[in-house]
């Protein structure tokens, strides 16, 4: 089946807003198994929706709408739905019962113009808004379907949750499923290398992307039934992990630091950093993950070169200019020092924008489990040269866990 999703709102073109209900759609569309091909989005306009509601007609089987269903001129979704049907529309009288209902239990009085709120094009439904005062509407013939849905994002998927995903899904005989693996400390081409022939399958297909500070592999398979499409990934997403071994952290909504601090509970490890060109950011995300108190010892900003060697009690000629491999494992050292740790994390290096060798980064771990070091070429703006930084001072400490576990 191929899907369109439809967004409605001059907010949107206006970039006042973002487009959040079309992402959620999209996701949750090709779960049930359909393709979404367009995404239009489109403003307050009677003519320009129609006409955007007669091409998505025309093209597409399924078409979720967002928007413009409350009571107000600019409002026009289910008018112009009509009018692209050639259906007039009439007023429904349970759904005018639970528009009263729904103004008196918040103790307003209902106005005329809110009655359109109970108008529905003949030959469709209207879908009950527990969440609001909006109904959504649904139409359905002829294999095609159009759902009409509030913009308020939790109405919106209060609505498609109930009364639109089953519908759609019963519709289609395929059902989508993905996985999403995150991998460390290796670049999308590798990946590529290592992979080739599993990412030539057109079913399940592979696709890998390119985040800020890591690669993320997308795993998809297509089946007639949910069980299906899941003993197609499991045997895919085991042989991509026996493959890239350490290089895959986590998976869906785990992050680095989550990983990371799994395993050090695992094996009982406390840890403290020393960061300099991150600024706190590793012991920030160390901190994020829930628990962290288990194994966070604590962490220091050491960022002048005079902090760096009182702080540290280290010589001038160790700091020296302040980047360099023996001062981040020095750093690194230092961590588990101050803080009485097992394990430390370093970090030093020019984050730019202006000056020598910008996006050159060490990142060091020192302490139980033994010392290492990275040398870094991270060559983009300063936020990025930071973010990556610590993302590889935790794939760092990842890798040696995972090596020697
Ligand atoms: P509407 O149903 O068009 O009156 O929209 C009501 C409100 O819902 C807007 O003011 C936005 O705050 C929100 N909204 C509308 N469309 C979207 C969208 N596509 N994504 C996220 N929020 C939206
Ligand atoms: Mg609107």
């Amino acid at each position: 089946m191929r899907g369109e999703i439809l967004s409605v709102g001059t907010e949107l073109l206006l970039g006042q807003i973002l487009n959040t209900n079309a992402r959620e759609l999209a996701v949750r569309l090709a779960e049930a198994g359909v393709f979404v091909y367009y995404q239009v989005t489109v403003g307050d306009n009677r003519q320009r929706l129609l006409a955007a509601y007669r091409e998505a007609l025309d093209r597409s089987d399924v078409v979720v709408v967002t928007g413009g269903l409350g009571p107000t001129y600019d409002d026009l979704t289910k008018e112009t739905l009509a009018e692209a049907l050639g259906v007039p529309m009439v007023l429904e009288e349970r759904a005018m019962a639970g528009l009263r209902a729904w103004f008196a239990s918040r103790g307003l009085t209902m106005t005329a113009i809110q009655e359109k709120q109970a108008l529905c094009p003949v030959g469709a439904e209207l879908l009950s808004n527990p969440v609001g005062s909006a109904p959504g509407v649904l139409w359905h013939k002829d294999g095609k379907l159009v759902a009409l849905l509030p913009g308020p994002p939790h109405e919106m998927r209060t609505i498609f949750e109930a009364s639109v995903f089953p519908r759609i899904r019963s519709m289609s005989g395929e059902h989508l499923q993905s996985r999403v693996l995150h991998l460390a400390g290796i670049g999308e081409a590798s990946v590529q290398e290592r992979l080739a022939d599993l990412m030539a399958g057109e079913n399940p297909t592979i696709a890998p992307y390119a985040k800020l500070a890591e690669v993320e592999l997308r795993l998809t398979a297509c089946a007639p039934s949910d069980a299906e499409a899941t003993d197609m990934l499991t045997p895919l997403a085991l042989e991509v992990r026996s493959r890239l071994g350490w290089h895959v952290y986590g998976e869906g909504d785990e992050r680095l630091e989550d990983a990371v601090g799994e395993e050090l509970l695992h094996q009982g490890l406390n840890i403290a950093t020393v960061e300099s060109v991150t600024g706190g950011l590793v012991a920030s995300r160390l901190i994020g993950h829930p628990g962290a108190s288990r194994y966070v010892a604590g962490g220091l900003v050491a960022y002048s070169l005079e902090q760096k060697r009182s702080r540290l009690g280290l010589s001038a000629d160790t700091v020296g200019d302040g980047v360099s491999a023996d001062l981040a494992l020095e750093l690194a050292r230092g961590a588990t020092r101050q803080f009485n740790a097992d394990v430390g994390i370093g970090t030093c290096g020019f984050a730019g924008p202006t000056g020598r060798q910008v996006g050159l980064v060490y990142v060091a771990v020192a302490g139980r489990r033994g010392d290492r070091v990275r040398e870094l070429k991270l060559g983009a703006t300063r936020e990025e040269i930071r973010q990556r930084a610590a993302q590889w001072a935790l794939t760092l400490l990842w890798q040696q866990m995972r090596e020697e576990a």
